[in-house]
């Protein structure tokens, strides 16, 4: 199929974590051809930062001074994104387990929403991006012509991590993941600073029973009617 050229529109996507919100932006971006920004990596190198400046995590101020100093870059390659962090590959470390575990703590900041926001936002600004995140369709970009909302059961989204993990942490199980990943939406969902939710506009997605191929597909195809009209 051959999408236009002129015109293009920018797709958000948000829900909880695991939802598979990263893997289907990934291949909806290749199909249309669009870049795919991974805004919860921006969240993680702001804590890995933090957490090799041993800063103090409950020191709001000192988060968002980290926030303002560090330099993000996020390059689209081949099947995903390389993240790097004031010149440095980070692409990896951002998904260590200890970085999973208090970048919610660093994302409920509202002085470092606001500098990732901004970033998030200028990448956006020519269109023709796949944005995955928590507040994308609420609050980053409110007009992305095509917004979706991705979930799936806690279980489901466990058993998808774990798969992801378990090589890397073989001490990892399903059920301590199930824990991490509720306390995770718990955190996001009830924070003051543009919380998890769904926008009015955006279309709910359960993708417990999908494939990423078929959660894709449903998404190209709200594209492809947003771009018709
Ligand atoms: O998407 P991922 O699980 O990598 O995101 C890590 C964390 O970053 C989330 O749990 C959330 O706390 C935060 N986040 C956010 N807003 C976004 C993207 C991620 O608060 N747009």
């Amino acid at each position: 199929m051959n999408w236009p050229t002129t015109g293009k529109i920018n797709v958000a996507i948000d829900g909880p974590a695991g939802a598979g919100k990263s893997t289907v932006a990934r291949k909806v971006a290749e199909k249309l051809g669009y870049i795919y920004v991974d805004t919860g990596a921006m969240y993680r190198t702001v804590t890995l930062k933090a957490i090799r400046a041993g800063a103090d995590m409950e020191n709001a101020e000192a988060l968002a001074d980290i926030a303002g100093r560090v330099d993000i870059r996020l390059v689209p390659e081949a099947g995903g994104q390389k993240v790097f962090m004031d010149g440095e590959d980070v692409t990896d470390p951002i998904r260590a387990q200890d970085v999973t575990r208090l970048v919610s703590q660093v994302a409920a900041v509202p002085d470092i929403r606001s500098v990732l926001v901004r970033l998030q936002q200028d990448i956006a600004r020519e269109r023709g991006v796949v944005m995955d995140g928590r507040d994308i369709g609420t609050n980053v970009l409110p007009d992305a012509e095509v917004k979706v909302f991705m979930t799936a059961s806690v279980r489901i989204r466990a058993e998808r991590r774990w798969k992801e993990l378990k090589d890397k942490e073989p001490n990892v199980t399903v059920e301590s993941l199930m824990e991490a990943i509720a306390e995770r939406d718990k955190s996001d969902s009830e924070r003051e600073a543009s919380p998890l939710r769904q926008a009015e506009d955006a279309v709910l997605l359960d993708t417990s029973e999908m494939t990423a191929d078929e959660a894709a597909d449903r998404i190209v195809e709200l594209c492809r009617q947003a771009l018709e009209v």
